[in-house]
């Protein structure tokens, strides 16, 4: 029977000589593999629809557990601007890596919609780091390493908050302060915004690029000590952003 799946594309292997096996993370069903015969001839129509990073409405016969077979694509979004820039691409690689290792560990469509609408906001031309560190951001909850915005991390006191700590795993109050980086403090604000805030609502970015900094340099470095994640696609975006 012919079902329709949406998703997006997030790996491409050729098949044989004419063929693809395409990965396919889709809204309801995780990532499935489908075979499009013959997608690598030239004169297919399935040619121009089974890149990486296509996004559409996959018209398949669908195999549980084994490869199902496309028939054809509608497509919702090509991401024309993420495939035009070799950095956008790279932050693009990067949260496809992310997001397929979280659903890994968790299954919730919130997850996959949060992706969906950062790729079309990093398509639309907003700010890639700041769109990247608000997904890194909501994704902490289903890791289980949630920031922890409110009170001291050390000893819950909710005042005199003078700094946050990668290393110290969140807020810290003048009373548990040590020597570690002073940040402004409305980094605190924003990073909250980052977590409350619905991808798809963002229309512009009004933030200051040294803030958008230590926010991803803080990010970064708080992804490595505790969510136990190690993605290449992130060393090579470190690499090329001259983080
Ligand atoms: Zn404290």
């Amino acid at each position: 029977m012919l079902d329709e799946v949406e998703g997006i594309i997030i790996k491409v292997i050729p098949y044989g000589e004419t063929s693809k096996i395409i990965n396919v993370l889709t809204k309801d069903r995780g990532v499935i593999g489908i075979i499009c015969k013959g997608a690598m001839g030239l004169k297919s129509k399935l040619r121009s629809v089974t890149d990486n990073l296509d996004y559409g409405i996959f018209n398949i016969y669908y195999k549980k557990d084994k490869l199902s077979t496309l028939v054809s694509v509608d497509i919702i979004n090509p991401f024309k601007k993420i495939k035009s820039d070799i950095l956008l691409i790279s932050y693009a690689t990067y949260i496809t890596d992310l997001v397929s290792q979280v659903l890994k560990q968790v299954n919730d469509n919130n997850i996959y919609d949060d992706y969906i609408k950062a790729l079309i906001k990093i398509d639309e031309g907003l700010n890639p780091i700041v769109i990247t560190n608000i997904l890194e951001t909501k994704l902490l909850d289903y890791l289980g390493v949630s920031l922890n915005l409110t009170s001291c991390n050390i000893c819950g006191n909710k005042k005199d908050i003078v700094t946050l700590s990668s290393e110290k795993g969140g807020l810290i109050c003048k009373n548990c302060y040590k020597d570690e980086k002073i940040l402004p403090i409305e980094i605190i604000k924003i990073l909250n915004m980052y977590y409350l805030v619905d991808i798809s609502s963002i229309n512009e970015i009004k933030i200051k690029d040294s803030i958008i900094n230590e926010i991803n340099l803080f990010l970064t470095s708080y992804y490595d000590d505790y969510t136990g994640l190690y993605l290449k696609s992130k060393d090579f975006l470190k690499k090329i952003s001259k983080l």
